[in-house]
């Protein structure tokens, strides 16, 4: 077989112009994946030759890729915010739109011994990237899929974030059921596209699980679900914090005005669309 150079290899972008946007970007992180090096030593090595088991990996992988599958998928990991989370098919794969979340997360909250819930947690990276940032909060991450557990578990220890605790169960329920019913804090991402949009056809979403994704009622019936539980886990003054889609802000902001919170505010994501809204659970501002 013929020689490889990773000089040539980073030639090889055609083929995934068809499936992807960012073909050589993709090439970048395959080859780094196969050389297990980071970005630079592409750069600083370019007549360097793969082996014969890097070059069937390559190889292997470019075809996986041109077949559709997620880079984050071939490679079993995703960074997000600081963090490097592993991934699988069980779960969401960690999107940039997500950091802007935890942003938004910790501008509403210092450090302190704060307690704070992510409910739909998938690979943990919310929860995992909040306690990166303070340690001294208590995480509780939660999520229905066994699957998601286990991972968001293994991200935990490998990462070594020893104040996240994950549960199985349905949103607010395992919090519920342990009595952890004053959060300072709920977070989440959960599925909230509606089941008619067309781009679930199209690109990575095709290999993630659909219940991570979609919901009925327009993509609304997850959010309006969570903002009714929180209430029962919302300590007063806590805060309910959602991603949400890029036209689904005044449908969020009413479906928590209708619940009772109060300063409902909206964020706009890097790409400045609205994406992540705010209330707060204030009783007093209920009572007659
Ligand atoms: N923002 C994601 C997408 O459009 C959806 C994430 C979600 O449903 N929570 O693919």
């Amino acid at each position: 077989m013929t020689a490889l150079t990773i000089a040539q290899a980073l030639l090889l972008s055609k083929p995934l112009e068809q499936i992807s946007d960012t073909p050589e970007l993709d090439l970048q992180l395959l080859l780094q994946g196969v050389l297990d090096k980071p970005r630079s030593y592409l750069y600083t090595w370019p007549e360097r030759e793969l082996s014969e088991s890097q070059r069937q990996q390559f190889q292997d992988w470019l075809q996986r890729r041109q077949n559709g599958e997620p880079i984050a998928h071939i490679l079993g990991q995703r960074d997000f915010w600081t963090l490097t989370l592993a991934v699988n098919p069980t779960t969401l794969i960690p999107r940039p739109d997500t950091e802007r979340l935890v942003e938004v997360a910790l501008e509403l909250l210092a450090d302190g011994p704060h307690k704070v819930a992510d409910l739909g947690t998938g690979t943990g990276a919310i929860a995992l990237a909040l306690s990166s940032e303070r340690p001294k909060w208590q995480l509780y991450a939660t999520d229905r899929v066994a699957e998601a557990v286990d991972l968001a578990r293994r991200n935990r220890d490998q990462l070594g974030l020893t104040r996240v605790e994950v549960f199985q169960g349905s949103w607010c329920q395992p919090l519920i059921e342990q009595g952890l019913t004053s959060m300072d804090m709920i977070v989440s991402n959960p599925p909230y596209i509606d089941p008619q949009d067309k781009h679930l056809g199209e690109g990575d979403v095709r290999f993630e699980p659909r219940s991570a994704l979609v919901a009925d009622n327009s993509g609304m019936a997850d959010i309006e679900a969570i903002s009714e539980q929180a209430l029962a886990c919302l300590k007063p003054g806590g805060w309910l914090v959602f991603e949400h889609g890029y036209d689904q802000r005044e449908s969020v902001q009413a479906c928590l005005s209708q619940r009772g919170y109060s300063n409902i505010k909206t964020f706009v994501d890097l790409g400045d669309n609205d994406r992540v809204s705010v209330g707060q659970w204030l009783p007093a501002a209920n009572a007659e």
